[in-house]
């Protein structure tokens, strides 16, 4: 069977040749449907493993290693960095902090450029490619741009990123504009962004590579593979993941029921979907059972700093396929949180930590029990926001704050300073 695109809401399929962003009859978000390449008699679960030894990067990559569970390409085609097979840690301190004792961090800020979206960024360019597009789009708040930009870049693609021109990192703008993409910022904020980007791709002129792409999805729902293999194949209690445009919860849950559906994980672990408070359009709808209401975004975590996300309506049917939970967390709690992970050796930037903080608060909540196993996703590197960390430090009422102290250069001095630190 042919791969083609179906809406997930009104069913209408289109032919892969007429892609567009989203379904023309409804406007809802379209999934690529395809048959997988392994028998009921066969489990490539085996495969999956080997892999992982191979040298060649998009072998052993944590997204196409998985490619029986994905859409088809042909070798040449695909474009990959290794993405992926980013590793899980136990972790002392944010456990005790955080009251949960069974809790484990997957750190997605080991991918290439240093966040999550390199996993789905790797199939949507391939996509792109394979479909010879001219330009490959999207709108950011700078982890999608530097992924896009990077990969791009190693497909010898052209990429737009567009950008609001206050709250994106330093860091991140660098990796745009570094490997080349044509980097645009606004005055407006992420969701004028979006706006755009979708309107140019609706007229024809690039290929959209936002999280409502359905390949970028493909990829991004590998994590949950990772997650399951892991742990033998067993499905944790409770993932917990931030949330801004919504994608990754709805591909991380995607991934979860899949894998499920095929007989590789024996149940859904529950999705805790966390929110900054004052970006969290989506906990409101979800805590209403009204359709989601845009917000004027604002938070320190710019990674989240979204208002009205793209995928809230395919969130909401992820959290519902779940027994999920959506919960908001306020920027000072993030702020602590990211300080605590560092402190475990597991620093990230400030909208992983809110999937910390928002375990943390359903803990106290009691929704989470406190032997259940949790996982916590933690989706970008603490070097994407080095200015929010010496903030923290400098700080004099932070909990955690570790400032610098400058010393004159001598012995002695350095001696006192040195004096007394450890017991
Ligand atoms: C993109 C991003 C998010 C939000 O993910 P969505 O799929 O938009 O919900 C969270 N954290 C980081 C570091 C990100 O880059
Ligand atoms: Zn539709």
């Amino acid at each position: 069977m042919a791969q083609t695109l179906r809406c997930v809401d009104c069913n209408a399929s289109y032919d892969l040749e007429m892609e567009s962003a989203v379904c023309e009859q409804c406007g809802d978000t379209l999934e690529v449907t395809f048959e997988r390449r392994f028998s009921p008699a066969s489990d490539p679960r085996e495969q999956f493993r080997w892999r992982l030894a191979s040298y060649v990067p998009h072998e052993r990559s944590g997204v196409w290693r998985f490619r029986e569970l994905l859409p088809e390409f042909d070798a040449a085609q695909i474009v990959s960095l290794g993405e992926g097979n980013a590793p899980e840690f136990s972790a002392r301190g944010t456990s005790a902090w955080s009251g949960l004792e069974n809790l484990w961090i997957k750190h997605l800020g080991y991918n290439p450029t240093g966040s999550y979206k390199d996993a789905g960024m790797s199939v949507a360019v391939t996509r792109a490619r394979a479909a010879s597009a001219r330009m490959v789009a999207c709108a950011s708040t700078g982890n999608t741009s530097a992924s896009l930009a990077t990969y791009a870049a190693r497909a010898g693609m052209q990429a737009v990123v567009i950008l609001p021109a206050a709250h994106v990192t330093d860091s991140k703008l660098a990796q745009a504009i570094d490997a080349g993409a044509l980097t645009l910022t606004i005055q407006g904020d992420f969701d004028a962004a979006m706006r755009a980007v979708r309107e140019l791709a609706h007229r024809g002129l690039v290929y959209l590579v936002n999280s409502l792409n359905p390949f970028r999805r493909e990829g991004q729902k590998t994590v949950a593979f990772e997650i399951l293999e892991s742990r033998g194949w067993r499905a944790p209690d409770w993932i917990v993941l931030p949330g801004g445009n919504l994608g990754h919860c709805v591909s991380l849950a995607k991934g979860f029921s899949e894998a499920f559906e095929v007989g590789f994980a024996d149940r859904m672990p529950r999705i805790a979907l966390v929110q900054a408070d004052g970006a969290a359009p989506f906990v409101r709808a979800w805590e209403t059972h009204l359709p989601l209401e845009p917000v004027k975004a604002e938070t320190f975590a710019t990674a989240i700093r979204i208002g009205n996300p793209v995928s809230w309506r395919a969130a909401l049917r992820a959290l519902d396929a779940t027994q999920g939970i959506a919960v908001a967390v306020s920027d000072a709690k993030i702020a602590e949180a990211r300080a605590v992970l560092a402190r475990d050796g597991l620093g990230c930037e400030p909208a992983s930590a809110a999937a910390l903080a928002g375990a943390a608060e359903l803990r106290a909540r009691n929704v989470i029990a406190s032997g259940a196993e949790i996982v916590v996703v933690l989706t970008g590197d603490s070097l994407k926001d080095t200015a929010a960390i010496t903030r923290y430090h400098n700080d004099g009422s932070a909990r955690f704050a570790n400032p610098v102290r400058p010393v004159k250069g001598d012995i002695a001095s350095l001696e006192r300073a040195i004096d007394g630190v450890v017991a």
